[in-house]
């Protein structure tokens, strides 16, 4: 894959995570301990000081070296987490990557998570985002990136009534309802990120 390309994806998703800082932190506030922007930060700004090194490696590499990073520099649980979702895609896609192989890959990166979280959708965490966008994935068809941006916000968007049962928000049981899950917000954020450079069509 071209290394423009590369670049474009890593500065990409690097940059709208470091803008959002603020944004993750104060999500977490209502629900967690308030670190998952900084947490974020963090991570995307060591990612995005090596954005060259990275982009320079062929694209399996290139996320086994991001995963690697998401899980010594993001912290908490979702570093962990992130950094599984990562390193799994990496050992599935190829070089070039295909629409199918990819999507594909992001499948096995999910159950990768689930694994290490022994979570599932509907427990308020950024799988409730990550599993309803790789649906809409499969099932192919016409303006493939406006329907994942659309499908990513009304995931994110259905966190707010759901009541934890994974992760530091599950600590507050009911009072954990009515506010959007910071990992739901910070996956939504990602794939918009991607599909910024990729194109929505
Ligand atoms: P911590 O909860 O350790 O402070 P962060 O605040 O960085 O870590 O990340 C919190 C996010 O991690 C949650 O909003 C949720 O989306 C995600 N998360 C937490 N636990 C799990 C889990 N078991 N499975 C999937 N995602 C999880
Ligand atoms: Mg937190």
């Amino acid at each position: 894959m071209n290394v423009i390309i590369k670049q474009q994806l890593i500065e990409s998703v690097a940059k709208k995570l470091i803008e959002h800082a603020d944004e993750l932190t104060a999500l977490d506030q209502a629900v967690g301990d308030g670190d998952h922007g900084l947490n974020m930060k963090r991570g995307f700004e060591a990612i995005l000081a090596d954005c060259e090194a990275h982009a320079a490696k062929p694209f399996p590499d290139m996320f086994k070296g991001i995963g690697t990073q998401l899980v010594m520099k993001v912290g908490g649980a979702s570093g962990p987490l992130y950094g599984t979702l990562f390193m799994a895609f990496a050992k599935e896609v190829t070089d070039p990557p295909t629409l199918d192989g990819a999507c594909k890959a992001l499948g096995a990166a999910i159950e990768a998570v689930k694994a290490r979280g022994k979570s599932e959708p509907g427990q308020k965490t950024m799988l409730d985002v990550l599993v309803p966008v790789h649906a809409e994935w499969s099932s192919g068809g016409a303006d493939l990136g406006k329907r994942l941006l659309d499908s990513a916000k009304s995931a994110s968007e259905s966190t707010i009534p759901m009541k934890a049962i994974r992760g530091r928000a599950s600590f507050l049981g009911d009072r954990s309802i009515g506010h959007m899950d910071p990992g739901a917000r910070s996956s939504q954020l990602m794939i918009e990120a991607i599909i910024q450079v990729l194109g929505e069509s």
